[in-house]
This record gives structure tokens, C-alpha cells and sequence, in this order.
């Protein structure tokens, strides 16, 4: 065992925990305002698509507003943790307060975020314009009825809580080993200090899966209330925490032009059996070899080799090369 690697991490339950559903967000772009919307929670929503916390999100685009926006539309808003683990909006529901009162009051928690040392000053600024922004909003006329359904997110305040989980699924791929040190310390993007070893980012994991409260067991007198729906922040937490119990690995994708980039796969021990994130990635990259061998075969063709040279040449057998030679000469004749 080498200093690099990872610690022995322990799980409990020692099993996969069920998915819960998402809430549903209606998100309302407000005019003149391009850095912020109001997002409106309005019902229980599906479960997030298996892998979410490697896939698109790892992809989406945060310089992008539009896409941005269309990322909540279909999951759910990201933002500080503070924020999600205690959503301001339900307190100020709870509390009936105006929304003078509740925007002051986040502005003063942020305020007071700045006395901890922990919270660099570029992070307590960011959120402190977010909340300032906030207090210049009036929400939209039905507000009284979507009291406490309503969440005011800017883009900086989802950047902030996009780049944590990516960087949450940066420092498991480094805890499965497949990322090193120095891919994750170059891609690292979050407001969180650039661990500069393998237990410093596994630490880090540690604290962002420290709160999966969400999932605790439960029990209600009202159906409706069996299944709560959670955070986006929540349900990505807990599809990492699966994959520890699992024992997943990310892999990336073999599709040279895979839309995702990594994936994980069910078990150490079977890594090499399955080697693309899904099954249009691999049609798409068995159509490209494919492709490739043609031409390489026809190349060597038009230099006058035979049939039996070139499946030396490409360590293949006759009949494949009789194959390639044979598509491309039906492609010629259809004009193509
Ligand atoms: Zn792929």
C-alpha cells in the first residue's frame, strides 16, 4: 500500500438507498433581470435519471443562462449548501414573514457567514449580491399562494452549488482511480480549497455526503406524505453514496465523440466488459472503426497490395478485408 492510496471509506446502510422523486420547478425568467430567476416548487417531481451527477451535469454548460435555465426546468435548481440544507423560503413561510422582511433576513445570514472564516470572501460576496439582487425582486402576483414555494436562484448562486457537486464527483472518480491528483487539482472549479492530496479530496467528499438526512426513514399518517420529495443537491448526494456502496468505477466513455464523457460501471472486477456509457455510444463507435478500417483497407488497395498483404498489414483475416473492399466499392456505385 503507497501513501496514495485512497482511505477505506465505511458505508451504512451497506446498500444501495432508494431514490426519492425530485420537486418540480416551474422557472419564471424575469424581465431585465438576465442573471436570475424565480423558480416556483409546485409538485413532486420524477426521480432523476440514474448517473445524473456524472452526466449532465458534468457537461452543462455554466456560461450558458439558457441552458441553465433549461437544467432546472427538468431537475431542479443547485445553490450553497447553506441554502439547501435550510431553505430560507420555507422558513419565511412558516414564519409569515414579508418579503422585505425574509430577503433582509438572508441578506443578514450571509452577512454573518463573512465572520466565519471558514467561507473565503469571494464566495460570502457572491452570495451577498445574490441576496441583495433578491431584495430588489418583487415575485410575481401569485406569491402569497406560492408562499414558501418559491426560491429566488441567481446563475452565480447555481454555479456555486453545480461546481461543489462536480467537484463531488471529481474526488470520487479520484477515490475509484480514475482521476488522478493532478486531473482533479486542473479541473477543480468550486469555492472549496484545492485538495492537494488523496485524503484532502476524499475529506472533502466525506463533508458533502455528511447530510443525507433527506433519506432517513420515515413515518406518516398521510399517504401523500410516504414519499417527500428531496433537493436536486440531496438526490445527487445519494446517487454518489450508491455508487460507493455499489463499488461503481466512472470509466470514460469510448465513444471518441461521447456526448458525456464518463460513466460508471457496476463492479471493479468487470471493468473491461463494457466499455461505453450506453449502447448509442457504442453503435456510434463501432460505426466510426468501422468506417476507418474501410478506408485504411481501400488505401492500401489503390497501393497495389493484395487482399493478403493487407489483412497482414492490418492484423485481420482475408475475408474481413474482402469485406471492407466490398462496402466501399458499394458505396462508390451508389454515388456516395
Ligand atoms: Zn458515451
Amino acid at each position: 500500500m503507497t501513501t496514495d492510496d485512497p482511505p477505506k471509506l465505511y458505508v451504512w446502510p451497506n446498500e444501495p438507498v432508494p431514490a426519492r422523486r425530485v420537486w418540480r420547478y416551474t422557472v419564471d425568467p424575469i424581465r431585465d433581470e438576465p442573471d436570475a430567476f424565480f423558480v416556483y416548487r409546485h409538485a413532486p417531481g420524477r426521480e432523476v435519471p440514474d448517473g445524473l451527477f456524472l452526466r449532465d451535469l458534468m457537461t452543462l454548460d455554466l456560461a450558458s443562462p439558457d441552458a441553465i435555465c433549461a437544467f432546472i426546468q427538468r431537475y431542479g435548481p443547485l445553490g450553497p449548501e447553506w441554502q439547501d440544507r435550510q431553505p430560507l423560503a420555507d422558513a419565511y413561510g412558516a414564519a409569515g414573514l414579508s418579503w422585505e422582511q425574509y430577503t433582509q433576513a438572508t441578506i443578514d445570514s450571509i452577512r454573518g457567514l463573512s465572520e466565519i472564516s471558514f467561507y473565503t470572501p469571494e464566495y460570502v460576496s457572491t452570495l451577498l449580491r445574490s441576496a441583495e439582487l433578491e431584495a430588489q425582486m418583487t415575485p410575481a402576483p401569485d406569491f402569497q399562494v406560492a408562499r414558501g414555494n418559491i426560491t429566488f436562484v441567481t446563475l452565480d448562486e447555481f454555479r456555486i452549488g453545480a461546481r461543489t457537486m462536480r467537484d463531488l464527483a471529481r474526488a470520487w472518480r479520484l477515490y475509484t482511480g480514475t482521476m488522478t491528483i493532478e486531473e482533479l487539482r486542473d479541473s477543480w472549479e468550486s469555492h472549496h480549497s484545492v485538495p492537494d492530496s488523496i485524503d484532502a479530496a476524499v475529506g472533502r467528499m466525506l463533508v458533502e455526503l455528511s447530510d443525507l438526512s433527506p433519506f432517513a426513514p420515515l413515518v406518516v399518517g398521510n399517504a401523500d406524505d410516504a414519499q417527500p420529495p428531496v433537493s436536486l443537491t440531496s438526490a445527487l448526494r445519494l446517487q454518489v453514496f450508491n455508487e460507493i456502496v455499489k463499488g461503481s468505477v466512472a470509466l470514460r466513455c469510448r465513444n471518441e465523440t461521447c456526448p458525456y464523457g464518463v460513466w460508471y460501471l457496476p463492479t471493479t472486477w468487470n471493468t473491461g466488459s463494457r466499455r461505453y456509457c450506453c449502447s448509442e455510444c457504442a453503435d456510434m463507435q463501432t460505426a466510426r472503426e468501422r468506417r476507418r478500417r474501410v478506408r485504411d483497407a481501400n488505401r492500401l488497395a489503390k497501393q497495389g497490395l493484395t487482399e493478403e498483404q493487407i489483412a497482414a498489414n492490418m492484423g485481420t483475416s482475408i475475408d474481413r478485408v474482402e469485406g471492407w473492399l466490398a462496402a466501399a466499392a458499394k458505396r462508390r456505385k451508389g454515388g456516395k
